[in-house]
This record gives structure tokens, C-alpha cells and sequence, in this order.
């Protein structure tokens, strides 16, 4: 006797027109190849690296099998073997990103960085080139300038805000246009969808084997906000670390695209090694994804109230927030940071500059109001990372951007002074009241 539990009806899995997605984001595919089980209403979790295989034969068919998706029809039940090559946590996951993304197919690796450096490795080759946006993450920034080009892999930064750029930078060993948007941390937006227009452009005087694929970090925004694949980019990148998990409480990274790229992911992957802790594939899944479009429109509350505010601070020098008119890239912003309901959503991030009579006050004015933030403040935190259910503050020229040297700053259009906030879960008002306080003393 069959004793699974059956869906109801199996359609209601991929039907966005009967159930949202902030309903799909916590049954998502519940009834999956990925997992045989028959009880438990989440995945069971697994610790095993290996996995029995009744016969020779059935192991051999598992390491044919491995990075040998079919492209069409159905999926066959996977044959699981060791957990470098495949594992089921991780792939049940793997069908809720690739979904949530909209993208074909998703491949976790075990950090942002794992699944940026992933992409950027089955992408490129010796001799290729790279077109990227001039503001970049600062460890993204130290791969392109430090280790990639070690490779003989070099990159042509160049200000995408302007996506017409990308001609000037353009070369034919161009291979991959990546960019950010929101870009971390100074949140310039780029208009995706008038790359792929220039990129259609380029790539229709080019070989099949030889097209520019566009990779966007869409770390910032998440996809409840944004979903670069149906915007344009071949490839959307997130780190699970930040909003897609939430919690902080686990490292994780994920490249969504086309089906045709899967199993090269897969076996950079395995080779590479940098695979997502099974325990970690678990906690996004079960706590991340389920709870992301309550965590963001939280955060998104509050941010807009507090980008508001501090535009109004007389201690405040200038505020993005893509959410805010005065942001350069408001216009496309509402264009293409949009909710699975249709809402603008742009997201919980502010950066934001203090004033001062020049550039090092401005600089030592954010410096003292962080300090005063880390040791006063009950509602904010003096932390990196971000999309996390506490409110976290940091000053990006001294830390998640230090990997950039002081006289790049501006190339990079970093401000020195620059304060990053990402916005938690927290009381609108409780943070409203911390900020005004700790703004007051300095
Ligand atoms: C944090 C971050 C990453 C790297 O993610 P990890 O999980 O820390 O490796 C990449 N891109 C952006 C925009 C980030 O904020």
C-alpha cells in the first residue's frame, strides 16, 4: 500500500494565479522527488554524507546520473551518493529558489561568495574579460582584482548607471556583464532590462558559443523585491546568508538560471568544493523562505519611514533609498522592484552621509555616530551583513569595503563616510527613537 501523502492536487504547486507566493514560499514543493517521505510535514533532516546504494549497478547509474539533468520531460528519482555531489536538503531547496527566482534551475553553494565565484568560474576562461558595475560588494571587488586576473581574467569597471558604458568598456573577450542592483552599499540602481537590450544588441553580431551572459547579485533586494532572470540577467545570485535566510544564523549562496547550466554548476561544484552545509540548506528552508515576505515588508516599513526621517535631519548630508524621489534612480527603481502582488518594494537598506565641512569631518561625524550607535543604541547593532531580523550598522570604508584601497573609494563612489543601515524587524518607533537619540549627541 502506497502510504504517501498525496497533494491534493499537484497543479495548485506551480498555480500563481490560485495561491500567492508568500503562500508558495512555505509549502513550496512540498511533494518532491528529492525526498522519499510519507509523514513528516517538513523534510526530515539528514547528517549523512553517504548513502547505501543496494547494488554496484545502482551506484554506477548514480554517478552517470550525477550532472545529467534532463533537459525536458521527467525527472527521474535522484540517486544520491555522497553529499559533495548531491544531497536532499539542498535540492529541495534548490526547487524553491530556482521557483521563488523565477529561473529554470537553482544551484546553492555553501556562501555568496562560493556561488559568485561559481558563476564567474563555468562563465569565463584565460583571456576572457569582464564588464562590471564600478560599486561592487568588497570581497566580489577583491576576487575581480586580485584573483581573477591571476587567471589572466580582467575586468573593465564601468558606471552601469549609465548602461550605454558598457560600449565604451566593451572588448570582443568581453564574456560577462555583472553588476549589482541595489548596489551594496551606496544602493545605485541599474536599469536591467536596458542591459539586456544592449547585450541583445551586441550579441547578435556574435557566435552562438561566444555570448555576453549578464550575472546579477540580487543579494540586496531578494527576490520578494526583485527578480533580475525576469528582468533580463541570464544568472541571479544571492547570498542565503542575508535576507533569503534572515536569521543569521547560517552561510549560504545560490546562482539561478538556465537549465543548460546546471550541470556545470553542478560539477564546478563538486570540484571546487564549496558546498552548502546540509544543516544550513535546512534552516533557509524551513525558516528563511517560509517567513522572507513577512521579514521584508516589515523591513520595508520601516525603512521608507526612516530614510524619510533622516532626509529631513538637519545633521544628514544626503539619503538613498531607491524607495525615496530623491534617489537618481527612483524612475527604474519603480520599475523593476516590484512585489509578487505588484507593490514597489524597495527594500531595507539606507545609506546615508553626515554632514560636515569636509569630506574627513563628514567621515569622523559618521564615525562618532556609529560608536555612540554601538554602545547606546538597544534597537541597532554595530554588525555587518544584512536582511536580518536585528537592525545592524556599519561604516562600509572600514569594513565590508576595506578590501578597496582609500584612493578607490571614489572610483568606486563609495563616500568615505558612507553609513550603511539595514533595516530589521524591530519597532518602526524603537529604532525612530534610538536614531533621533544617538543623532542628538554628536
Ligand atoms: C554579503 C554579500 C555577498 C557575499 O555573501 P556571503 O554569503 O557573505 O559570502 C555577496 N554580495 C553581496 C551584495 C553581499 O552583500
Amino acid at each position: 500500500m502506497d502510504t504517501k501523502i498525496k497533494p491534493k492536487n499537484e497543479s495548485h504547486l506551480v498555480d500563481d494565479t490560485r495561491y500567492s507566493m508568500d503562500t508558495h514560499l512555505i509549502y513550496g514543493k512540498n511533494f518532491t522527488k528529492k525526498w522519499d517521505y510519507s509523514h513528516q510535514v517538513l523534510p526530515p533532516i539528514t547528517s549523512s554524507v553517504i548513502f547505501r546504494l543496494n547494488s554496484v549497478e545502482r551506484g554506477a547509474e548514480g554517478f552517470q546520473e550525477f550532472a545529467h539533468s534532463p533537459e525536458t520531460g521527467e525527472e527521474p528519482m535522484p540517486i544520491y551518493i555522497y553529499d559533495r555531489l548531491g544531497e536532499p536538503n539542498k535540492e529541495i531547496l534548490e526547487e524553491n529558489l530556482a521557483y521563488v527566482e523565477r529561473g529554470e534551475t537553482a544551484v546553492t553553494f555553501s556562501t555568496g561568495m562560493g556561488a559568485i565565484s561559481g558563476v564567474i568560474g563555468v562563465l569565463t576562461k584565460a583571456g576572457d574579460e569582464i564588464i562590471a558595475h564600478k560599486t561592487l560588494y568588497g570581497c566580489t571587488y577583491s576576487l575581480l582584482t586580485n584573483w581573477l586576473p591571476r587567471y589572466n581574467i580582467k575586468t573593465c569597471f564601468a558606471d552601469l548607471t549609465n548602461p550605454l558604458e558598457i560600449y565604451n568598456a566593451l572588448s570582443n573577450k568581453t564574456k560577462v556583464i555583472y553588476l549589482e542592483s541595489p548596489a551594496n552599499p551606496n544602493l545605485d540602481i541599474i536599469d536591467l532590462k536596458e542591459v539586456r537590450k544592449i547585450v541583445d544588441e551586441i550579441n547578435g553580431q556574435r557566435e552562438n558559443n561566444n555570448k555576453i551572459k549578464i550575472v546579477v547579485d540580487n543579494t540586496f533586494a531578494t527576490p520578494y523585491c526583485q527578480r533580475p532572470i525576469e528582468l533580463g540577467a541570464d544568472f541571479s545570485v544571492n547570498s542565503l546568508t542575508k535576507g533569503l535566510g534572515g536569521f543569521g544564523t547560517d552561510m549560504g549562496g545560490v546562482v539561478t538560471g538556465k537549465m543548460a547550466y546546471r550541470d556545470v554548476l553542478l560539477l564546478y561544484r563538486k570540484d571546487f568544493g564549496a558546498v552548502l552545509n546540509n544543516k544550513s540548506a535546512w534552516n533557509v528552508l524551513t525558516y528563511g523562505l517560509t517567513t522572507l515576505p513577512l521579514r521584508i515588508k516589515q523591513q520595508m516599513k520601516s525603512a521608507l519611514r526612516i530614510a524619510e526621517y533622516l532626509s529631513n535631519h538637519p545633521k544628514v548630508e544626503y539619503v538613498r533609498y531607491p524607495g525615496l524621489p530623491s534617489h537618481p534612480g527612483y524612475n527604474v527603481a519603480r520599475k523593476q522592484m516590484i512585489d509578487f502582488n505588484g507593490n514597489f518594494a524597495p527594500g531595507s537598506l539606507i545609506y546615508f552621509v553626515l554632514q560636515g565641512d569636509s569630506a574627513h569631518e563628514s567621515k569622523e561625524n559618521g564615525r562618532n555616530f556609529i560608536n555612540q550607535v554601538a554602545n547606546n543604541a538597544y534597537t541597532m547593532t554595530l554588525a555587518v551583513s544584512l536582511g536580518h531580523t536585528r537592525t545592524l550598522i556599519e561604516h562600509p570604508a572600514s569594513m565590508t569595503h576595506s578590501m578597496i584601497p582609500a584612493e578607490k573609494l571614489s572610483e568606486s563612489a563609495i563616500d568615505p563616510g558612507g553609513i550603511r543601515i539595514a533595516i530589521g524587524i524591530e519597532d518602526t518607533n524603537d529604532i525612530l527613537m534610538d536614531l533621533d537619540e544617538c543623532l542628538k549627541v554628536i
